[in-house]
């Protein structure tokens, strides 16, 4: 795989699996654009890309605005001239209850984020690259959550899935202009995201939250932010030029045999 003379853009950048892939993309040689409404994490991430010698710039935005996803993509443009790759990865997990008890407010917000802002990501982005008619690659971040239920995730779980029909539709729309527009999956990944679930669900001890989890996983752990990046980054390689529309799962086996380790 190899990144030199591309830019890769990566929203939620800042933090776990975003993190990974931006370190990723320039540790191949990408000149890195990192967008998040975290800004010490995200001017962290650029300064361990700077420290290691590449080139990456910090655009702090909020990918619900419209206003705000224009701006990212236009200084990144201004900045490094085109786009050729996008990992559009922001999310948030929102709060766990069941739907009988589901708060409103919090699903419009968790909607807004994981849908609104993986379409605003989409729809511009997609413009600038069908501009520069250089082609490009996209991979939405969605989940196992995108595959199946998930009892007290209601929100989050119909996100996922949303973000798996975008990702099939703007696949076919650009597929002949050179675009591909993949997805990957993951299962339980060990970043800040996991570990509020589990504090979510037990308080008092996330920790039995957690050996519950990794027990049902048939590798035996979670997996890691740079083992999701690693696929991100294969999806956007010319090694992946027959792939589109496609989504890829990274659980450690989870959904293909849930539980049934022997
Ligand atoms: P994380 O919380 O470490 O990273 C998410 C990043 O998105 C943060 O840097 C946060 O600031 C940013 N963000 C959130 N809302 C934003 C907004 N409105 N505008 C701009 N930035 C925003 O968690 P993560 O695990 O790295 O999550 C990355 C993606 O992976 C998410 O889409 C998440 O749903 C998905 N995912 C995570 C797991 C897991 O187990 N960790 C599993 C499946 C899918």
């Amino acid at each position: 795989m190899d990144f030199k003379n591309k830019v890769a853009l990566v929203t939620g950048g800042s933090n776990g699996i975003g993190r990974a892939s931006t370190l990723g993309f320039a540790g191949l040689g990408a000149k890195v654009v990192i967008v998040d409404r975290d800004a010490a994490g995200g001017e962290a991430t650029a300064g361990i890309v700077r420290q290691k010698g590449g080139e990456a710039l910090f655009v702090q935005a909020d990918v619900t605005d419209a206003k705000s996803v224009q701006a990212y993509v236009k200084k990144a443009v201004d900045t490094y001239g085109r786009i050729d790759c996008f990992h559009n990865n922001a999310g948030i997990e929102g709060k766990v209850a069941n739907i009988a008890d589901y708060d409103e407010a919090m699903f419009d917000q968790i909607m807004a984020v994981n849908v609104r802002g993986v379409f605003l990501g989409l729809k511009y982005v997609l413009k600038q690259m069908l501009a520069q008619k250089g082609g490009g690659a996209i991979v939405n971040t969605a989940s196992v959550a995108g595959l199946m239920g998930s009892p007290g995730m209601n929100a989050y779980v119909a996100s996922k899935h949303a973000v798996l029909g975008l990702t099939k539709t703007a696949s076919g729309e650009v597929a002949r202009q050179g675009i591909r527009v993949n997805a990957v999956c993951p299962g339980p990944i060990d970043t800040r995201m996991i570990h509020d679930l589990e504090k979510q669900l037990n308080p008092g001890d996330p920790g039995k939250v957690e050996a519950t989890y990794q027990a049902s996983i048939p590798i035996g752990r979670y997996g890691t932010a740079e083992e999701v990046a690693n696929t991100v980054l294969f999806l956007c390689s010319d090694l992946a030029g027959n792939i589109t529309g496609a989504h890829f799962v990274v659980d450690g086996g989870r959904t293909s045999t849930p539980g049934a380790v022997t």
